[in-house]
């Protein structure tokens, strides 16, 4: 990369009207290779147009400051995209998070499906539900509400082998961390007299660079006797296509409401 020096550039972005600190203040206006300071009445002077970071009160001082200056401009480069990805990653996630707690009816409902839960409640124990979704392609614009930024690519019953597998790629001792505080809110859970049992779901999240997010839920599940009546009084049980149901659902926002724990 390298740099240039554009007309017009303001100087290291920040607002000049604001208030800055004395030293920052006398650093900003200095030029960085013959040190001359802006007089109040001149032009700003120019900013490096790779970092923004430093200003020159000529193109020939930015020339000869280049190759010295070249080094930690690419590094303040890298590390200005870093801070911006990580923004970008954390919002998405925050997204995808609302998005999955919008529909925990619909949630809910698919895991008592897909692991039949009702005629056999103990399977929730030691079972997984694994759901991947990847963001749509216009999810960004403002006019696609969160219920329907994403849609599902697979959904997969785990057994505690399997699930522990997929959590232990987020990292070494991951799958006991997230499996710790899964135990910790069931513990909570009952300490509050509230003896639910939990469903547990993964919810993976492909997100548009590559890279996997992986978030980790616990559903209250009704009492098998309600769950079973919540089975017959909607329009898929645990025989039926579920995978097919739970994308119908999220798209058109079926809720639930005979899930809804007591
Ligand atoms: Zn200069
Ligand atoms: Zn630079």
């Amino acid at each position: 990369m390298s740099a240039s020096l554009n007309k017009n550039q303001i100087t290291s972005g920040l607002n000049e009207e604001e208030p800055l600190p004395d030293m920052k203040w006398r650093v900003l206006k200095a030029c960085q290779w013959c040190a001359q300071r802006r007089r109040r009445d001149e032009e700003p002077y120019q900013a490096c147009g790779a970092c923004k970071e430093v200003i020159y009160c000529s193109k020939e001082c930015q020339k000869a400051h280049w190759p010295l200056h070249k080094g930690p401009c690419r590094v303040s480069v890298q590390f200005q995209k870093t801070l911006r990805d990580e923004k970008g990653r954390a919002k998405e996630i925050a997204v995808f998070k609302k998005w999955h707690s919008t529909h925990w009816t619909v949630l809910t409902h698919t895991f008592m499906c897909a692991l039949n839960y009702a005629a056999e409640p103990s399977i929730a124990a030691c079972h997984f539900l694994f759901i991947t979704v990847s963001p749509k392609p216009n999810h960004h614009s403002r006019s696609i509400p969160t219920a329907k930024k994403y849609t599902v690519t697979g959904a997969f019953v785990l057994t505690e082998a399997e699930g522990r597998g997929i959590m232990a790629a987020n990292g070494p001792g991951q799958a006991d961390r997230i499996l710790n505080n899964i135990e910790a809110s069931a513990e909570h859970q009952r300490a509050r007299g509230k003896g639910n049992t939990l469903g547990r779901m993964l919810l993976g999240l492909e997100m548009e660079d590559g890279s996997r997010v992986l978030d980790c839920v616990t559903l209250q599940l009704p009492r098998p006797e309600l769950a079973m009546a919540s089975m017959q009084n909607s329009a898929w049980g645990p025989d039926d296509d579920w995978l097919s149901h739970l994308k119908r659902a999220l798209e058109n926002g079926v809720v639930f409401h005979s899930v809804a724990v007591p």
